[in-house]
């Protein structure tokens, strides 16, 4: 049995008036997280760490920011695209741990809803998905409210 492991780490800005996507669900806040997608900084870090476990470069290299088509893209069609490649190189994830830093709103009480919805978009087992959540103690980009930051770590294993 081959078992790989894998890291991915990013980061969005937030602006006022914009949707609140994060680990694959609409968050209600007055800011949001901007980019050339729908801007999910978790479903990216997972998409970098799985990737990078596989050795199949980084999200960026996969889908281009300027990209007309993935303008505001859904980010767990990234995802599933993501899972797919893994697939087709044999590997199956085996666990998903992950961190979410951001000032606010409360992360914790949407984490079961963003574990379902992350499970079935890979088709993984809920219990092989861990999503947690820190602030940064208002320090730096994420402590002042003008960014998010996500990492992830993942195991993959082929037979
Ligand atoms: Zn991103």
């Amino acid at each position: 049995m081959k078992i790989r492991t894998g890291f991915g780490y990013d980061v969005h800005r937030l602006e006022d008036g914009v949707d609140f996507w994060l680990g694959g669900i609409k968050m209600d806040y007055h800011k949001g997280a901007v980019g050339h997608s729908d801007a999910d900084v978790l479903i990216h870090a997972i998409c970098d760490a799985l990737l990078g476990a596989a050795n199949l470069r980084d999200i960026g290299y996969h889908f281009s920011d300027n990209d007309p088509a993935l303008k505001g893209i859904d980010s767990k069609i990234l995802l599933k695209n993501v899972v797919e490649k893994l697939h087709d190189k044999g590997y199956t994830i085996s666990n998903i741990d992950s961190t979410v830093a951001l000032e606010a709103p409360k992360v914790n009480p949407r984490i079961d809803e963003m574990k379902q919805v992350l499970a079935s978009t890979m088709k993984i087992d809920i219990d092989d998905i861990s999503i947690k959540a820190t602030t940064s103690e208002k320090m730096g980009f994420v402590g002042a409210g003008e960014g998010i930051a996500a990492y992830a770590n993942v195991l993959i294993s082929k037979t």
